[in-house]
C-alpha cells in the first residue's frame, strides 16, 4: 500500500463528509486526519494520508480529558499533529483532538472509582454472533442486542456453525421473533456456507466488529474474512520485515472487501457483561429473602445468617427451588470463571501481538 498524499487513502478508511466538516471546525492548525489502527499501553498507531505514524495523546487532550472515555480508542479519527522529526523513528506524532465518534462500545474499568473506557470507535456494523449446534440462545442474544443498540452500530445476528445446525429454520425463525427487526443470517466458519451474505455488510469504507459469547466461532469467522489463520498463528510469526503480515498486527484490519475489521482485547471483554445469565430475576423471590441475610454479598449457601437457609428450614421456601437456584448459581460462578480466564488469555495474546507490531515499526522507522 502506498501512502500518497492524497485523500484517497483516508475515504478507504472510511473518511466522509461529515469528518470533513469537523476537522475543518476542530482541527488545530498544523494537524492532519488520521484514524486509530491500534492501541497499546497508550501509544497508538495510526494512518494519515502521509503515512503510518506512531502517535501519542497531546498533554493537553489527556489533562482536558473528563474520564478515560475521552480518550483516543481504536477505529477513532483523531487530529493529529506529525513527529517533529520524519526521520530515524525521531518522535511520535501527536493526538490533539478525537473527531466525534458516530459510534462507541466502551466497558467499566475498575480503578479508583469505576470509569468508562472505549473500547472500539466508529463502528458501522456489529455482527452478533451465536450458535445453531445447540440452539441459538436468545436470552443471551437479547443482552449483546441491548449492547449493540447503545452502542450506535447496526447490529446483525450471525448464527454460526450451519454445519452442525438440526433445525435451522426453527432455529432463526425463534431468533427473528426475538429480534423481529435485525437481519439474521446463519453461515459456518467451518465449510464457509452462507458467508456470501456477509458480503452486504462489507462494503469499501465500513468498519465491522464481532460480539458474543466465547466459543461460538468468532476467531473463526474473523480468520475465514480475513483470508488466513489469523488469530490462531499471529503470535507464532515472525514480523517479516516487508511488511507481509502486517495486518495480522493490527486492531483495525483492511479486508480484501474494502471493508473495516475491528478487534481488540476490550471487544472480547465485552463477552463479560453477559455473564448476568438471569438468575438474579429468575429467582426474585429468593433475592427478596435474601435482603434479610447477614452479610450484603451473601451466597445463601454456608454463609452464617443467611436468611434463605432459615427459610428454608421455617419451611416458607421451598427446598426444590432453594436447590435449583444453587445449582444455577453454581454455573453461573463457573461461566464467570471461563470467561474471565479466557478474557486473560486473549489479553495476554493480543497484547503481545500489539506490542510487536510497535516494535517493528520503531525498527523500521530506524533504519
Ligand atoms: P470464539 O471463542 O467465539 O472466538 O470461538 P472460536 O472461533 O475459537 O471457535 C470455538 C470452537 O468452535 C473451535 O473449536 C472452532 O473450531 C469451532 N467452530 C467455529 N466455527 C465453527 C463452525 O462453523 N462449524 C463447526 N463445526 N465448528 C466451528
Ligand atoms: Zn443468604
Amino acid at each position: 500500500m502506498s501512502f500518497a498524499s492524497n485523500g484517497d487513502l483516508l475515504r478507504r478508511f472510511g473518511w466522509n463528509d461529515a469528518l470533513d466538516a469537523a476537522f475543518a471546525a476542530h482541527a488545530p492548525a498544523g494537524a492532519v486526519p488520521g484514524r486509530v489502527l491500534l492501541e497499546h499501553n497508550h501509544v497508538y498507531r495510526i494512518v494519515t494520508a502521509d503515512g503510518e505514524w506512531l502517535a501519542e495523546a497531546a498533554g493537553r487532550l489527556k489533562h482536558e480529558a473528563a474520564g478515560r472515555h475521552e480518550l483516543p480508542a481504536v477505529g477513532d479519527w483523531v487530529a493529529v499533529r506529525p513527529p517533529a522529526s520524519q526521520s530515524a523513528g525521531a518522535g511520535r506524532a501527536t493526538i490533539r483532538t478525537i473527531l466525534p465518534r458516530r459510534s462507541q462500545f466502551s466497558r467499566k474499568v475498575a480503578g479508583r472509582e469505576t470509569e468508562e473506557q472505549i473500547v472500539a470507535a466508529n463502528i458501522d456494523v456489529v455482527f452478533l454472533v451465536a450458535t445453531l449446534d445447540e440452539g441459538p440462545n436468545t436470552r443471551s442474544l437479547e443482552r449483546y442486542l441491548v449492547l449493540a443498540r447503545r452502542s450506535g452500530a447496526e447490529p446483525v445476528v450471525v448464527l454460526n456453525k450451519l454445519d452442525l445446525a438440526a433445525d435451522v429454520g426453527g432455529d432463526v425463525a425463534e431468533v427473528v421473533a426475538a429480534a423481529p427487526d435485525v437481519p439474521v443470517l446463519a453461515v459456518s466458519a467451518k465449510d464457509g456456507r452462507g458467508f456470501d451474505r456477509l458480503d452486504s455488510y462489507l462494503q469499501p469504507g465500513r468498519t465491522v466488529a464481532l460480539l458474543g459469547p466465547s466459543g461460538v466461532g468468532k476467531s473463526s469467522i474473523v480468520n475465514r474474512l480475513v483470508g488466513h489463520a489469523l488469530l490462531a498463528t499471529a503470535e507464532v510469526r515472525d514480523w517479516d520485515g516487508r511488511g507481509r503480515h502486517t495486518s495480522v498486527h493490527r486492531q483495525l484490519v483492511m479486508l480484501a472487501s474494502g471493508a473495516m475489521l475491528i478487534d481488540t482485547p476490550g471487544m472480547r471483554e465485552l463477552q463479560l457483561w453477559d455473564s448476568g445469565g438471569g438468575v438474579d430475576e429468575t429467582f426474585a423471590d429468593i433475592d427478596a429473602i435474601g435482603a434479610s441475610c447477614k452479610f450484603r454479598d451473601c451466597r445463601h449457601d454456608r454463609e452464617p445468617g443467611c436468611a434463605v437457609k432459615a427459610a428454608v428450614d421455617a419451611g416458607t421456601l421451598d427446598a426444590s427451588r432453594y436447590e435449583s437456584f444453587l445449582k444455577l448459581q453454581g454455573e453461573r460462578e463457573d461461566l464467570t470463571r471461563r470467561q474471565d480466564e479466557r478474557a486473560i488469555l486473549d489479553q495476554k495474546r493480543l497484547s503481545k501481538i500489539a506490542n510487536k507490531a510497535l516494535k517493528a515499526m520503531q525498527k523500521d522507522r530506524g533504519r
